[in-house]
C-alpha cells in the first residue's frame, strides 16, 4: 500500500485491508492490501464492491 495515500472507510476481510482513496486525479480508487508479513497482494479496483469481493476472495500464502 502506498503510504502517501490517504484511506478512508478501510475495513478489513481476512488478513485483507480495503481502503478508498483519491487518486492524483481526483478519482475514487478502491485498493486491497495484504497485511500478511511476507504477502505482497495488493491491487486498485474502480469499484468498493469489486475490491472487497477480491478481499475475500484473496488466497494467502501465509498462513
Ligand atoms: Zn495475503
Amino acid at each position: 500500500m502506498t503510504a502517501h495515500r490517504r484511506f478512508r472507510n478501510v475495513t478489513r476481510i481476512g488478513p485483507v485491508q480495503v481502503g478508498t482513496a483519491y487518486d492524483h486525479r481526483g478519482r475514487e480508487k478502491h485498493t486491497t492490501a495484504c497485511t500478511a508479513p511476507r504477502c505482497n497482494f495488493s491491487a486498485d479496483y474502480d469499484s468498493r464492491a469489486a475490491a472487497e469481493l477480491a478481499a475475500r476472495t484473496h488466497r494467502c500464502l501465509v498462513r
